[in-house]
């Protein structure tokens, strides 16, 4: 492959105006440690210097602007601060123009009356608007930046700033790398057909227009390139994955043996909904064809996945091997382990349960048995990847609330016996279909769309924070007539301490306002033994009130609980709210969801809220939620570290995102191993993003 190694290659510190200080700012704030990563550091926008504005239009917010007009005068002005202010006019008002710095080079170049074109960000000072330290251009003259009028502008950081690395700083290097590149830098790794069809520009020109286009029509077709270059590739990796896995030889789940049998006509305590029934269907088909099974179960909360986790480990405990089910939190896991154990009741079968926090001789025990062969099920965390977890022989695993989980992580059980295990992953963070093709490629998806009969939709109202004596009252009397209550408080990683004091603060007032209640608390730096027995205090209905942070997200299972009071809802995403609505509504009782905010709210939070407000369906939910905050937020995008998205997007460019994956359907259905000549550049480059190599200019593997 000829390629210029040197450049594309070389340290980042090599290239002109960079030096060791400021690659070493570039390898700490934005992960670029090469020359040619710094072409994936897309510009976020772009200024139109064809365009000029007025100036009896700006505005406090206005941002960057250019303005055309005469110079009227100039002047020196001696104060605290020596400058020199320029009067600058156009046919529609006055704006000064100052420099503090620069000024014998100004007042060469700027001469009254001579018309300029004016660039900068306006700021306002007692009402009158002023740039400082402007770019000013002669007009008629050529422009400095040649034929470029369209500038790009680059994210930076605080750090980069202060090493002269600001949005022109970087913009400065880019075109330093680009005066020693060539089109041979750029092999184009989409079949020429392909880019034919779709009138898509080279490589090469489409990086060269994304950074330094000359007008708008170049960058855009610039960018059209690169996203669907992005999805191009992610869609290739995705149907490879699934080429490769269809070939994985499965475990044959033959028998529907006694084990299954007795517990759907004995131990089930309620007729499975037809929904259920119908992923029941699925799995059976998808573990008697000889490959391995992934599936990706969706179901809003409530809807019953876990007797469907159960029912499948059964089949494979019949078929003599082992299940485990992962949960991504220990009280989930054990909250689960409980459940299943009581839902096998005397049936011969060993479930057992391990976490981080069992230890010693416990482990020591229980890690033998395991792989003796002697536990049927393991329900836990994400221990049960670790590797020292050695099972005699692994069948089928189920992942519950797949979010928390990843390819990799997934991926991982895959090796715990011979040929990979089953695998059911259970999401209550519904996406649409469409797109769970795209996020979640790798699975099929079946889908739980109805809830078991007799529940009653939860009652969601939103009240303000001056309200909370009338939301007091309504809780005392849910309490009287013997329900219980969740009192969620935020809880934001960055800062945890402050939303400790929230909690702890929220826990005194409330024992305060509810001194006949007991109360139990809960929060994610609590010794897991002491979660377990708050949480058991609370199943038991020894504690009315539920105080706590969103550990109780996910999964917790009160049927008697049937108030969910969210503390400062604005600050929760609209997933976690319906997750977190979803812990009440479990039982025969009328439910209530009460979202607590301030009134300064955003139109984001509102929106949120409302919707919350006006429906219980998690897919409809979903959508919005998508809507509001783009893809890039999707729980599962970001861990599943396929998506390498950094242009496109999945819900505003779907148009393009179909016409990828249908040119990716095509190549793979006429070659499916990428053995045509004509696609082995691209089959190497997708060896080469497999090993985790993103964005890292690709022919450093030739
Ligand atoms: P999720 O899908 O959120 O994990 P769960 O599996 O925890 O939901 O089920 C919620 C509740 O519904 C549990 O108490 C479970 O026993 C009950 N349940 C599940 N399936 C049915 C059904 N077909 N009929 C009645 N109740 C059911
Ligand atoms: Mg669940």
């Amino acid at each position: 492959m000829s390629s210029s190694p040197r450049t594309l290659h070389s340290s980042i510190e090599y290239l002109k105006g960079i030096g060791p200080a400021r690659a070493e700012t570039l390898k700490k704030e934005l992960g670029i440690y090469t020359q040619g990563q710094l072409l994936y550091h897309y510009p976020f926008r772009y200024i139109d210097k064809t365009h000029t504005n007025k100036i009896s239009d700006i505005r406090e917010d206005s941002p960057e602007l250019q303005l055309k007009g005469k110079v009227v005068r100039m002047q020196m002005v001696e104060g605290r601060v020596r400058r020199l202010v320029v009067i600058f006019k156009d046919d529609t008002g006055i704006i000064e123009l100052i420099w503090f710095r620069s000024i014998a080079w100004v007042q060469k170049y700027v001469v009254p009356g001579n018309e300029y074109l004016v660039f900068g960000k306006p700021t306002f000072y007692r009402g009158q608007p002023n740039i400082a330290h402007p770019e000013v251009e002669l007009v008629g003259q050529d422009s400095v930046r040649g034929e470029s009028k369209l500038i790009s502008v680059y994210p930076s950081t605080e750090k980069l700033k202060k090493k002269g690395l600001d949005s022109k700083g970087i913009a400065r290097a880019i075109q330093n790398l680009f005066q020693k590149l060539e089109e041979r830098d750029f092999i184009d790794f989409i079949p020429a057909k392909i880019l034919a069809e779709m009138k898509l520009p080279s490589r090469w020109i489409a990086f060269q227009n994304i950074h330094l286009a000359p007008n708008d029509q170049m960058m855009n077709w610039a960018l059209k390139r690169i996203k669907f270059e992005e999805f191009f590739l992610l869609q290739m990796r995705i149907l490879r994955l699934k080429t490769i896995r269809r070939k994985l030889a499965g475990f044959f789940f033959e028998h529907l043996g006694e084990g299954f049998n007795e517990f759907y006509k004995e131990k089930l305590p309620f007729e499975l909904t037809g929904a259920q029934k119908r992923v029941m269907k699925e799995i059976r088909r998808d573990t008697v064809q000889g490959s391995q099974m992934n599936r990706l179960l969706q179901g809003d909360v409530g809807s019953g996945k876990t007797v469907v986790g159960v029912m499948t480990m059964l089949i494979g405990i019949d078929n003599d091997f082992q299940a485990c089910m992962m949960a991504p939190t220990e009280i989930l896991a054990r909250q689960h382990f409980q459940g299943i154990t009581e839902l096998i009741d005397d049936l011969p079968i060993r479930v057992d349960i391990l976490t981080g926090s069992i230890k010693g001789k416990k482990r020591k025990q229980l890690l033998a048995d395991l792989a003796e062969g002697k536990i049927d099920i393991l329900v836990g965390t994400h221990a049960l990847i670790e590797p020292k977890v050695i099972f005699q022989n692994l069948g089928i695993a189920i992942i519950d609330e797949q979010h928390r989980f990843g390819v990799e992580q997934r991926s991982k059980l895959w090796s715990k016996n011979v040929r990979a295990p089953h695998v059911l992953v259970m999401t209550a963070t519904p996406i649409p279909r469409t797109l769970a093709m795209t996020v979640h490629g790798d699975l099929d998806v079946s889908v739980i769309d109805e809830l078991p009969p007799g529940r009653k939709p939860v009652k969601t109202v939103h009240k303000y924070d001056t309200a909370r004596m009338e939301v007091f009252g309504f809780l005392r009397e849910q309490i009287q007539l013997g329900r219980q209550v969740y009192i969620v408080y935020p809880l934001i990683e960055e800062s945890e301490t402050m939303d400790y004091k929230d909690l702890t603060d929220g826990h005194e007032s409330i024992v305060r306002a509810f001194p006949e209640c007991a109360i139990s608390i809960l929060h994610g730096r609590m010794k897991p033994a002491d979660k377990d027995f708050e949480m058991a205090r609370f199943v038991k209905g020894e504690t009315q009130i539920m105080v706590a942070t969103t550990v109780i997200e996910v999964g917790v299972n009160v049927p008697n609980a049937s108030v969910m009071v969210i503390e400062s809802t604005e600050r929760f995403g609209l997933s976690q709210l319906h997750q977190l609505r979803g812990r009440v509504g479990r039982g025969a009782d009328q439910s209530f969801c009460i979202l607590m905010s301030s009134f300064k709210l955003s139109q984001e939070a509102r929106k949120r809220i409302k919707t919350m407000c006006d429906t219980n369906d998690g897919f409809k939910i979903a959508e919005i939620d998508l809507e509001i905050r783009g893809p890039g937020n999707i729980q599962g995008t970001q861990q599943s570290g396929m998506s390498g998205l950094l242009l496109a997007n999945i819900v505003r460019d779907q148009v393009l995102l179909h016409r990828a994956r249908e040119a990716a359907n095509e190549i793979i259905d006429d070659d499916p191993d990428l053995l045509l000549p004509e696609h082995q550049i691209l089959k190497r480059y997708l060896d080469f993003l497999d090993k985790g190599k993103q964005h890292l200019e690709w022919s450093r593997i030739s």
